[in-house]
Parts: structure tokens; C-alpha cells; sequence
């Protein structure tokens, strides 16, 4: 009698167990098609032994499989992957196994799809659109409808094209192998310290064991060059690498740059992928063919056949924590499976996060500094701008200062960047007659007027209203006032200042895809841009050889609220976007205005003492016990309804467990109190390093018991308290 241990797609259930009809071949991994109730369920065998403290069926009451699929089981370093952080997160291990099987579509048999290409042959009958479309399809070819959008057209145009003979339907099977990126490519000639740094890396490649390092470089320094040399190895090697990037906007530029090194793109892997791409790139990473994966935190979950590196680039992004399902972090994971699959791991930053470079004082990381930007390009200038002393005209926000830098660099046809991080026009707007605020019906939160869509958006649920003519209170005409500065105002001063500079602004809402995004830089590459207004999506990676001024508007604005990161992350986040400066031949100059400039944080960022202020801060979170040297932990209790929410909150507080090392403070009111119409209630652990918070966690929730509409989250090593 063969019984077999799955566990299902199903984050509700727990492992169950099963009859491995005769004549089935399963083992550990294999993904099968399991009976639950009168359904189907996907689920994936698991190891002997492993959670064993799981009811057991008789074996009388044992249901059969129905079959195993024909994909490769998930390899043991994977489940080994997965049991860790279902275990580190407090997460159901069905919810990350999802994760890892990310595409219920790649798990069906092989398939083909139609797609269409240009035959060379006229229409017979031509029109400016027919025409429009065939000059821009080239020799692209694709669905119906990725044809219509390449061309510009409707997806009438195109059938019509098909009809008429113009365009032609090929089978294509929807697993064509990717093309193999090719190390010989073109390799670049890397400077002294560089080829050390890669030679380094490339030897670490070889070696195939687990190694988590530090690639420690000011902006500019070419990491990007000097890891690429361990991607090369890896290739030859014939092993898998993976490369995680904070943000999906930041996978195009990298495609491309990475095509121009090694010949052909990566395999991309985030979640804007249609279904065919999903299901294409998940196949061949299974199977080993995708050689390089590049893709956001997602893509560290995938069934890599033979991973021989992994590189998490800007690894100091806190966009790397996953903030809602399984509440991961992306670079702590990164390292875990570095350590399962024995393969060496490089974080690349320029202002690696604390919590790592305690990793390195430990001795448990490399390091590899490059302290020098490439090619002779020198750091920026960083100039302070105090706002008490020389503040903007009334009603602006660009002070003289940082204005007549911007007509300098205008005049010597050279770009700027200012730089601020709030979407919108105006994060608040109100009636100057009777007060009223517009704030989100279902959050906590004011709702944000854009401008440019002409609508009023809450940047915490998505919901959107048209902008509003006149107060909804007390109807007064002509009484509503923007309050603040969001990068549209922003963009709106700069246009009144210079108005024959072209503007772009940069955030989430306008580069809300990867062709949005390489459509970008090819404006600004191209010279087409002369001033770039962004949020914290234009600090990361970008190389503009021509950008040569940055303002940082409000360098106050991360420190407001101040959790234990704020210095940090503003001090990461003026680094990195001075770091877009004077990156090519022309030196850069970096306008930083602050209302505080005697705050640590901006002493540290004048003065270009960036190891006084870490060694201060470390120093700080040493003596109160916060990460890394003690743990944090949140529960997060909601329900649609306000007493429910607080009931549950209560009866998980009173159940809270008593424990030495550890504090635990709440049940309260979260500081978002409504999000997405859900009440919310925070319980904050705090606890020494050795104590086991998850075992803790687990037994304590274990014994309460709350309504069905009530959801409790648990966020391990928690990035967010709001
Ligand atoms: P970082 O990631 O450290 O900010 P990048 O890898 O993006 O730096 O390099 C900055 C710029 O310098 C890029 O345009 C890169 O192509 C160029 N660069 C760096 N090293 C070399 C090199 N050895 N040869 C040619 N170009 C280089
Ligand atoms: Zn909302």
C-alpha cells in the first residue's frame, strides 16, 4: 500500500494524504492531480516524514490520485525552500507552494497557438491604417491582438490584413526554447579594480557552494558590469541564474542592456507576463532551458532545474518585502536558497541596508567594495539648501538656489532631475469655506488630486473619484484648495519657470508598464527630455550620461512619522538619487532641500559622511534591541466590521503569551485604522534574537479563535507598523 503525503494549492488545507494507485509513478515533487470532495485540486507530493504532526486518514478511508503531471517534480532544494518560509513567515505552505507553481496553464500538455507575421505580399486593398500597421509590425510577429497594438490599429485592421493576404497565421508551439544568452557575446574590458571584484566573483561561480556576498559600490561603479562576469561563468558553466530587481519598470532597460552584453534578452519573469509568457517561461525554467531569469521577488519561487547563482541587484529596496499573501522579504529568501542549493548569492548595492551590512561585521558575508564610479566620472557636488533661509516664493516649492541651477544646466543643454515622493498633484485637498476634507471612503487616508487623469485617487486602496467641482458640504463655489506638492505640481512649476524646457514626470501612474518604461528612456537617452520630475521609481538604476543636476524637493518629507527605518531609507533614497548625477563625462551637482539640515541624517548627506551616520545608527538600534540585534513581529487582526475587529484583536490580546526576552504591546488601533474597508488592530512583538518568535506565534494563535470574516495576519521582520 503506497501512501504519499501532498500538499494542495489549497492555503485552507493542510498536507493530506493520499493512495498512489498502482502503477503510478510519483515521488517527492511531483505535481499530481489530486481528488478533494467532488473537485480537482493540484497539489505536489511530498517528503516522508515532513510535517508530521498532520492528522492521518485510515488507509481504508484513503482516496487514489487521479495522475501526475508531465513536468519535472519540484527539485528537493526547492521544498526544502518552501518549508522555510512557510515556517520563517507563519505562512500556510500551500500559499508559498503557489508561488513556486505560479502557472496553472504551464502544467498542461504541449500546445500551440496560431500567431500572425507579415507575408510581404500587398494587400489588395491598402488604406493609411492598413499601411500604418504593416510599416510598423516589420517582420514582429504575434496574436492578433499584439499586432493591433504594435500597429497601432484595431484588431480589424488586422483580420482585414489576414483576409487580404497581407498578414499570414503560423502554428507556432507555445514552448519554443529561448535563445541561449552567449557569454562571448561582447564582453567590456573592465577596469583594475573591477576585473579584481569579477575575477572574485567568477571564481565563487565555480565553485558551487553556498556564499553570500556583498557587491558594495558607489552608484555609477559598474556592478552591473562586474556581475554580469559571474552570469558569464554561470553560463558556461550550464547552471541557471537568477537575477531579482525591486521593481517590474526596472526589467526593461535591463533586458536590453543585458542583450547587448550576452546577444540574446533574458527570460523575464513579473507579473505583468500574459498567460503564453508565463506558461513559456515557467516551462523552461523547469526544464532548464531558461538560462538567465531576471523578474522581480516572484522569481525567486520558481522550480529552477540546476540554480548556480543568484543576484538580488539594489538589494537595499524594501520593495523586495512583500506586503500582503506571504510576507516575505526577497532578499532573505535570496540567501536561504542560495544556502538549499548551494550556490553563492550577490547582493549589489550602493547603500546596502543595515541589517546586511551587519551581515558582513559578522563575518557571515563577503564583501567586495568598489569605491570609485567608472571611466573617471566623479561623485556629485552635494549642495544643502536651507528652506528657512532661502525659501521658495509663496505658494512654490523650488527655492532660488536649485532654480538657477536649473537654468544653468538648461543652458548648457544638459538634463535635470527633481526629485519627490508623493504621486498626484496635491496629497490634500480641502474647502477653504467650511474646511472639508476629501478623505477615502474606505481607508484612513485623504484622497490624492491627479491632475493629468483629472480625478481625485487613494494611493492606498485605488479608488478613484472625478474631480470635484465644489464642495460637497457646503457647496461654496470656487473653494477648493491643493494642499502640498506632488510631483504634477512639481512639473507644473518647473513648466511656469522654464516653459520651452520638456518635462517628463515619472511615477507609478505614468510608467505603469515595461514598454512605458523603455519608451522613457529612450525619450531621455535620446535628448528628447530636458527636466524629469519622479517619485522613488527614477532613483533606481537608471545611467543618463547627460543628467547632471538633481533636487531633492523635500528631503524632510521620509522622516516624518519616523519608524525605526526613516533614516535609513532617506538617507538610501538621497543617495540614490544623486547617484543619477553626472554619470558620463560632465560632473554632476546634487541640490538638496531640507528644512532640517542640522537633522543627523542630512549632516551625514552634506558631509558625505556616510560611515559616521551608519555607524551612529547602528549604534542606535543596538542599544534598543531592534533589527538586527533583536526581532520584530506584527499581528494585524481586521474585519469588515469595527467591533468584530476589535473583539478578535481583544481575545488574541488577552491570550498573549508571557515569555522572557519578549514584549509584546497592543492590541490597538492601527495607525491605518480602515484599509480597504477593513477596521484594523496591530499587535507589535519585540524580542532578544535567540528567541524563537514563530514556534511562539504559532502555539499562541493556535489557541484563539475568531469569526470567519476576520482575517490575522502575521508579518515576520516587519518593514511596514502602520
Ligand atoms: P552601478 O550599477 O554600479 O550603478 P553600472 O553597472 O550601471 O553601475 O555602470 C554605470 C555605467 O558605466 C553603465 O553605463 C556601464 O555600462 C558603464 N560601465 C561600467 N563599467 C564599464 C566598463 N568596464 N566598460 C564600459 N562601460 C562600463
Ligand atoms: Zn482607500
Amino acid at each position: 500500500m503506497s501512501r504519499i503525503r501532498v500538499i494542495t494549492l489549497n492555503a485552507a488545507l493542510g498536507p493530506l494524504d493520499y493512495r498512489l494507485p498502482h502503477g503510478m509513478i510519483a515521488q517527492p515533487g511531483s505535481i499530481v492531480v489530486a481528488p478533494l470532495g467532488p473537485r480537482q485540486v493540484i497539489g505536489v507530493v511530498w517528503d516522508d516524514g515532513s510535517f508530521p504532526d498532520t492528522e492521518t486518514v485510515g488507509d481504508n478511508r484513503l482516496r487514489s490520485l487521479l495522475s501526475v503531471v508531465d513536468v519535472p517534480p519540484l527539485p528537493a532544494p526547492l521544498r526544502r525552500l518552501i518549508e522555510w518560509t512557510a515556517d520563517y513567515y507563519c505562512a500556510p505552505p500551500a500559499a508559498v507552494l503557489r508561488m513556486a507553481i505560479a502557472s496553472v496553464s504551464a502544467l498542461e500538455g504541449a500546445r500551440s497557438v496560431i500567431e500572425y507575421r507579415a507575408t510581404g505580399r500587398d494587400p489588395l486593398r491598402n488604406t493609411p491604417k492598413r499601411q500604418q500597421a504593416l510599416d510598423r509590425i516589420g517582420e514582429r510577429q504575434g496574436l492578433v491582438r499584439e499586432l493591433a497594438m504594435i500597429g497601432g490599429v484595431s484588431d480589424a485592421v488586422i483580420r482585414g490584413l489576414v483576409k487580404d493576404g497581407a498578414i499570414e497565421g503560423v502554428e507556432v508551439s507555445m514552448d519554443t526554447p529561448f535563445a541561449d544568452p552567449d557569454p562571448a557575446f561582447a564582453p567590456v574590458d573592465l577596469s583594475p579594480e573591477q576585473t579584481a571584484a569579477a575575477d572574485r566573483l567568477v571564481e565563487l561561480t565555480r565553485g558551487q557552494a553556498f556564499h553570500p556576498l556583498l557587491l558594495d559600490g558607489v552608484t555609477g561603479s559598474g556592478k552591473t558590469e562586474v556581475y554580469f562576469e559571474a552570469v558569464a561563468e554561470a553560463i558556461r558553466m550550464g547552471r541557471q541564474v537568477v537575477v531579482l530587481l525591486p521593481e517590474i519598470a526596472l526589467t526593461e532597460p535591463f533586458l536590453g542592456r543585458f542583450a547587448k552584453r550576452f546577444g540574446h534578452e533574458p527570460v523575464a519573469w513579473h507579473s505583468g507576463l500574459r498567460q503564453t509568457e508565463r506558461r513559456r517561461a515557467w516551462r523552461a525554467i523547469a526544464n532548464g532551458t531558461a538560462r538567465v531569469v531576471v523578474g522581480a521577488r516572484s522569481a525567486l519561487f520558481l522550480p529552477y532545474a540546476n540554480l548556480g547563482l543568484i543576484i538580488v541587484d539594489e538589494a537595499h529596496e524594501t520593495s523586495f518585502k512583500q506586503e500582503d499573501g506571504v510576507r516575505y522579504h526577497a532578499r532573505d529568501v535570496a540567501v536561504m536558497r542560495g544556502k538549499m542549493e548551494g550556490c553563492p548569492v550577490i547582493l549589489a548595492s550602493a547603500t546596502p541596508a543595515i541589517e546586511t551590512r551587519h551581515q558582513v561585521a559578522l563575518g557571515r558575508y563577503e564583501e567586495i567594495k568598489l569605491p570609485a564610479r567608472y571611466g573617471g566620472a566623479v561623485m556629485p557636488e552635494i549642495i544643502g539648501v536651507n528652506l528657512i533661509e532661502t525659501p521658495p516664493e509663496r505658494g512654490r516649492w523650488i527655492a532660488p538656489p536649485l532654480v538657477k541651477a536649473m537654468e544653468e544646466a538648461l543652458e548648457r543643454g544638459e538634463q535635470s532631475l527633481l526629485f519627490l515622493n508623493r504621486r498626484g498633484y496635491a496629497p490634500l485637498t480641502l474647502c477653504r469655506h467650511c474646511g472639508h476634507r476629501f478623505q477615502c471612503p474606505n481607508c484612513t487616508a485623504w484622497m490624492v488630486e491627479h491632475r493629468l487623469t483629472h480625478r481625485l485617487a487613494c494611493h492606498h486602496c485605488g479608488h478613484v473619484t472625478p474631480a470635484p467641482k465644489e464642495c460637497p458640504e457646503c457647496h461654496a463655489d470656487d473653494s477648493l484648495v491643493a494642499c502640498g506638492p506632488g510631483v504634477e505640481r512639481i512639473a507644473d512649476e518647473a513648466a511656469a519657470l522654464f516653459p520651452t524646457a520638456r518635462t517628463a514626470i515619472v511615477t507609478s501612474d505614468t510608467l505603469w508598464s515595461p514598454a512605458k518604461a523603455a519608451e522613457f528612456v529612450r525619450d531621455v537617452t535620446g535628448g528628447a527630455i530636458d527636466i524629469i520630475i519622479g517619485t522613488q521609481l527614477v532613483t533606481k538604476g537608471y545611467h543618463f550620461p547627460n543628467l547632471t543636476l538633481v533636487g531633492v524637493i523635500d528631503a524632510d518629507l521620509g522622516l516624518e512619522g519616523g519608524d525605526l527605518r526613516a533614516s535609513e531609507r532617506t538617507f538610501q533614497q538621497i543617495v540614490q538619487v544623486s547617484g543619477r548625477a553626472g554619470r558620463g563625462e560632465k560632473p554632476g551637482r546634487v541640490f538638496i532641500q531640507t528644512h532640517m539640515p542640522d537633522a543627523p541624517v542630512l549632516k551625514a548627506l552634506l558631509s558625505g559622511d556616510s560611515a559616521r551616520f551608519y555607524a551612529t545608527e547602528t549604534e542606535g538600534r543596538r542599544i534598543a534591541h531592534a533589527p538586527p540585534f533583536g526581532r520584530f513581529a506584527a499581528i494585524i487582526v481586521s474585519d469588515v466590521d469595527a467591533q468584530e475587529a476589535k473583539n478578535s484583536a481583544h481575545r488574541i490580546g488577552n491570550a498573549k503569551p508571557t515569555v522572557d526576552g519578549v514584549e509584546i504591546y497592543g492590541p490597538a488601533p492601527a495607525p491605518l485604522a480602515v484599509l480597504r474597508g477593513r477596521h484594523r488592530h496591530r499587535i507589535l512583538i519585540h524580542a532578544r534574537r535567540q528567541i524563537d518568535v514563530q514556534t511562539m506565534i504559532r502555539d499562541w494563535l493556535g489557541q484563539v479563535e475568531w469569526k470567519a470574516s476576520t482575517r490575522v495576519a502575521v508579518d515576520v521582520d516587519p518593514y511596514s507598523f502602520v
